[in-house]
């Protein structure tokens, strides 16, 4: 028997070792799904299936990566690199390319990013005067993007009384036409959206009969990993393709089904029985990633949820330390918990800070963890920030490279069109949009036949047009000749893009040219990398790839082992040993927006199950008592989560003790001695300064599940001391208006930790710090 067969429990051979036919793996968390799936991927090619035969989805493009590299590990040759395995997008791109005249597309149509079709969104908006406040670029295109997930095309939605009628109940009545409009102005830039990529493939699909034959029979097997975040327009084309030899192989968790928000359908993996014939049904209860408490404590939350199929997760792994819970103060405190907590397990238990993962509810919970991390001097990467190529001065030297690729690409031209400076104004962009509109036409059609339409341009800004066209062609006929790393140097250097920034002398400024200077690396490395594995290095190419870079496919500047930092969307069939879930509060997770139904309530705890289990030896769950958001300070609730876990393996790490402490402000630093477990301002807190005598009363109420570690009292403790206050919003001489984030010492030794408009937050010493009290 293969050596990696002995790598599975009897379960997990099973479903490696199954031949032919529709199968369905559905286990909980950690159980190796994924180890199943790229092994059965081995065994197969260890049978003879040849890999251009096999189609593997993933939900990120590292997932592929990874599981690539472990396969030709295991098969021990490099044909692993001809499996088609990838993200739905990025294999489904590819097949669109060289299928794209079938659907009226160029073969080099562009990939509009959600800031390209915001701001085309926008554009419509404007050209059709409808009011911004109504209609809101973002949720518009949040509408468009459910409709075409469930394959709703402009047709479908005017033939639909019902969606034109909840449009219109919305206040939105014109929906319907904007979509039509952006359809319209996609399709004549050449451009896909992500969600076009599925839907314009379910169109290939569905429309070419023999398309869909050839690609039937390429994929003689098919395997999807993550399931149950499939959405419609996803599970259509899977069906399709799998309809021939039904040797599909699906993997899954209900429990962790996250994405229902985006369009995902947990009804997919429940039906995938009643989909195909002699499913084979195969499920994995061993958990090998976490210890015994955090198995137990996550399933003694998902227990909590209705829709579920029914499974036992179980581990014979070892029983570990309880999971820990944290109370404290805001997000600064907070931070340094987790900051202190990271520093303390490096020195005691000699990990590397790749060991450690925070996880938050929404990105803008990052800034205070990153504060505390550098104040420690931890590096720590963030996922899903604003990606690399988001930035605006990346965005502006790819857009060049995307016009050379495909002119009509509205959205990079319009970018371009007058950066750096050239004296095309407003004005004249909006008359060349509407002639575009008007005769069908793209931009730079418009603008390469300038004289046969009567656009009445003076002649300075006719030269100033032709002269951009002129540039823009030169460029493509030296783009005909050359990779893309020369392409992008020849570019770079012509357009004086690092001039430009140069001139500003500002730190942002700098950064900026260092990002020019790296995406040059970037291309640079593609190329090299593409030519070592004899593959198409083109710059259509590395535009594509670049596209489709997922939050997930963050590349650092040197393999430092750094801390990660994500959202739990982003860690799911993640693992690190030591995992903190930050901002266990209610209304920030669960999120205040998904609490209304029970099913968005149920999501929201499947994502706590994820969370919670990424971990293998050691899970903290942090709360704040207050915090920021949205610019204002809120008083926080800890996270129902929390108290839906059985207690039993629950420790709390708030420290008890009964010394009723007065005059003191709320610190952790200062806070040691006084019972903070759960404390609740029945006040809002105030912002200006307050007499001892009128402030707000603190009681402490225990929390229902931490009964055993916590008394209570009925001692109020005082906020206020001298005529500072938490929440005063001051005027410091240099730094201007801050607001007081909490305060520590006393007399000559006190200090305020204060949020600044113009620096950030700032610890200062309160006798030399010289603030007015507004
Ligand atoms: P998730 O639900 O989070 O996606 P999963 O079910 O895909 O998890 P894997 O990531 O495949 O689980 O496996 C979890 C961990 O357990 C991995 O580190 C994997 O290598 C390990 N593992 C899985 N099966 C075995 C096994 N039979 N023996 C030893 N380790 C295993
Ligand atoms: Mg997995």
């Amino acid at each position: 028997m293969n050596k990696y067969i002995q790598e599975l429990n009897e379960s997990q051979k099973a479903a490696v070792l199954h031949k032919e036919g529709p199968m369905i793996i559905i286990a909980g968390a950690g159980s190796g799904k994924t180890r199943v799936l790229t092994y059965r991927i081995a065994h197969l090619m260890n049978q003879n299936i040849d890999p251009f035969n096999i189609l593997a989805l993933t939900f990120t493009n590292k997932a592929a990566r990874e599981m690539k590299e472990r396969i030709a590990n295991v098969v021990g040759t490099s044909e692993a690199k001809n499996l088609w395995m990838g993200t739905f997008h990025s294999v489904f791109a590819r097949i669109l390319r060289s299928e794209a005249d079938h659907i009226g597309f160029p073969q080099n149509f562009t990939i509009y990013d959600t800031q390209d079709a915001v701001r085309l969104i926008t554009s419509i908006i404007k050209e059709m005067e409808l009011d911004k406040e109504k209609y809101k670029p973002k949720q518009i295109l949040a509408r468009i993007s459910s409709f075409k997930n469930s394959l709703i095309t402009v047709r479908a939605y005017f033939g639909n009384p019902d969606l034109i009628e909840a449009d219109k109940m919305a206040q939105r009545p014109k929906v319907g036409e904007i979509y039509h409009q952006y359809v319209e102005r996609c399709f004549r830039a050449g451009a896909m959206d992500f969600d076009d990529l599925l839907l314009r493939t379910n169109e290939l699909l569905t429309r070419f009969p023999a398309v869909l034959s050839k690609y039937q029979q390429r994929f003689k097997y098919i395997l999807v990993d993550e399931y149950q975040d499939t959405n419609h327009s996803q599970y259509l084309i899977v069906k399709a393709l799998a309809d021939r030899f039904q040797n599909i192989c699906v993997v899954g968790d209900d429990s962790q089904s996250i994405y229902a928000f985006r369009g995902a359908n947990i009804q997919n993996i429940l039906n995938f029985q009643r989909d195909y014939d002699n499913v084979q049904i195969f499920k994995l209860e061993q958990n090998y990633r976490s210890s015994k408490n955090i198995v137990q404590a996550a399933n003694s939350v998902i227990e909590k949820n209705k829709t579920k199929l029914d499974k036992e997760v179980w581990t014979a792994n070892d029983e570990g330390s309880k999971v820990k819970v944290k109370q404290t103060v805001n997000e600064v405190t907070e931070g340094r918990f987790v900051a202190d907590s990271i520093f303390d397990h490096k020195m005691n238990d000699h990990l590397k800070n790749s060991d450690f993962a925070i996880l938050y509810r929404t990105n803008a919970q990052s800034r205070a963890l990153e504060d505390a991390l550098r104040e420690k001097d931890i590096d720590y990467v963030i996922y899903g920030g604003i990606s690399f190529y988001g930035r605006k001065e990346i965005k502006d030297v790819v857009a060049y490279l995307r016009i050379l690729i495909n002119p009509n690409d509205e959205e990079a031209l319009k970018r371009i069109i007058n950066y750096p400076a050239r004296g095309i104004g407003a004005t004249t962009i909006d008359k060349l949009a509407v002639a575009a509109n008007h005769y069908k036409k793209s931009i730079f059609e418009i603008l390469e036949n300038l004289d046969q339409y009567d656009l009445n341009f003076n002649s300075g800004t006719r030269t100033k047009l032709l002269n951009f066209v002129t540039m823009i062609q030169h460029f493509q006929i030296e783009a005909q000749t050359k990779n893309a790393f020369e392409v992008a140097e020849f570019v770079i250097k012509q357009v004086r893009f690092i001039k430009d920034l140069e001139q500003d002398g500002t730190p942002e400024g700098v950064s900026k040219v260092e990002n020019v200077q790296e995406i040059l690396n970037k291309v640079k490395n593609f190329t090299e990398e593409q030519k070592e594995k004899a593959e198409d290095d083109s710059l259509a190419h590395f535009l594509e790839t670049a596209a489709l870079e997922t939050s997930s496919d963050v590349a650092t500047k040197d393999d430092k082992p750094r801390v990660s930092l994500m959202t739990i969307h982003l860690a799911k069939g993640l693992e690190f040993p030591y995992v903190y879930i930050v901002g266990l509060e209610e209304n920030l997770f669960p999120s205040a927006m998904s609490m209304t139904t029970r099913s968005e309530l149920e999501e929201e705890r499947r994502l706590f199950y994820v969370a919670l289990t990424r971990a293998e030896k050691q899970a903290y769950l942090c709360h704040a008592q207050m915090r920021y958001r949205w610019g204002k300070l809120v008083d926080c609730e800890p996270s129902r989560f929390l108290e839906e876990i059985d207690e039993k393996y629950l420790e709390n790490l708030t420290t008890v003790n009964h010394k009723p402490v007065q005059n003191k402000f709320i610190n952790e630093d200062i806070f040691g001695s006084v019972p903070q477990d759960r404390i609740r301002f029945k006040k809002p807190i105030q912002r200006t300064p307050v007499k001892p005598t009128s402030a707000p009363k603190v009681e402490f109420q225990p929390p229902k599940n931490l009964k055993k570690v916590v008394k209570t009292t009925n001692n109020p403790i005082n906020l206020f001391d001298a005529n500072i206050s938490v929440g005063a919003i001051v005027s410091h001489t240099k730094f201007g208006k801050g607001e007081v984030l909490s305060l520590e010492g006393s007399g000559a030794n006190q200090k305020a930790e204060i949020r600044f408009a113009s620096v950030g937050v700032k610890k200062l010493l309160l006798q030399f710090a010289k603030l007015t009290i507004i």
